[in-house]
């Protein structure tokens, strides 16, 4: 049933063999089934030595990554948009090679403030490029979650309905909806409308606190909406996401505004997240892995 995993961010900034090894042991010490691992530079990954460390550890692999500035498929820069989509290919290849069946994230635009509309010329990048990405992914076995994120951290899709026209236009069916209630709390009515409006088309699912701390402290309301992944039947991944200055990785934690410490222990944080996931799964009837 629902695999449940944990962002490698709660352990290590990095990933060195030490990091990749920490991270992974410590997720599967808290109960996790997968780590997620950011591939915002995928050919800096060392895929054999982070297999070796999920294979020692017997726990799987999702990818996550948000393009730059420099890499914006949804750009009217040409330069970027090919520099985008050849990154995007790499990502796919060390997905794939990584063992994990999603790559998810803001894989449509750069992660960050926009200062101005998207244009049109952009928005047919992005579907473009996407579809490329899409097909090459499928022969991969590797599907595309879209993750949608707030208006600070994207122009171009902030909500579960903007998405779904995106989905449309792409009209592949490996790219699917990537949930997170961090984000939902900022830009959607409710945590329900956005579940039931993405159904079978969910294919990813983040969980992260309004303040992106420890789960149950801030104002998401996780009650209604594991209630409505129960309703829905979703099956699909859920991983906890949190982020602390306690854990700097140097281009992530600037871009997404991490300037304080929610949290200083990452495996209590981690253990109380996996407890919180499970009674919230159980009390909206939901399988586990
Ligand atoms: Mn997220």
């Amino acid at each position: 049933m629902n695999p449940v995993g944990c962002h490698a961010l709660v352990w290590a900034g990095g990933w060195s063999p030490d990091e990749c090894r920490r991270a992974v042991f410590s997720t599967r010490d808290a109960g996790f089934d997968l780590i997620e691992i950011p591939l915002l530079d995928p050919r800096s990954v060392d895929v054999a030595m982070t297999s070796r460390a999920l294979t020692d550890a017997g726990i799987g692999a999702r990818c996550s990554l948000g393009l730059s500035a420099a890499t914006d498929i949804s750009s009217t820069d040409d330069a970027a948009v090919a520099a985008g989509e050849a990154l995007l290919m790499d990502a796919v290849s060390a997905t794939r090679d990584l063992g994990s069946p999603y790559l998810c994230g803001v894989l449509y635009s750069a992660l960050g403030k926009y200062l101005e509309m998207p244009t049109e010329r952009g928005r047919a990048n992005v579907v473009a490029v996407l579809g490329r990405v899409a097909r090459k992914a499928a022969q991969a076995g590797v599907s595309l979650g879209l993750e949608i994120v707030n208006r600070y951290e994207t122009n171009v899709i902030n909500t579960c309905e903007q998405a779904l026209l995106l989905l449309d236009e792409i009209g592949e069916p490996n790219v699917r909806i990537h949930l997170d209630t961090y984000h939902m709390n900022i830009e959607e009515r409710d945590f329900r409308t956005p579940v039931l409006l993405a159904g079978d088309r969910l294919g990813y699912v983040h969980i992260g606190e309004s303040n992106r701390g420890y789960l149950g402290e801030g104002t998401v309301d996780f009650d209604t909406f594991f209630n409505a992944l129960g309703e829905i039947g979703y099956a699909g991944t859920i991983t906890f996401e949190s982020f602390s200055s306690a854990v700097v990785a140097p281009e992530l934690s600037r871009i997404l505004g991490i300037w304080r410490n929610t949290w200083t222990d990452g495996a209590d944080l981690a253990a109380k997240a996996r407890a919180f996931i499970a009674a919230g799964m159980a009390a909206a009837g939901m399988g586990q892995a």
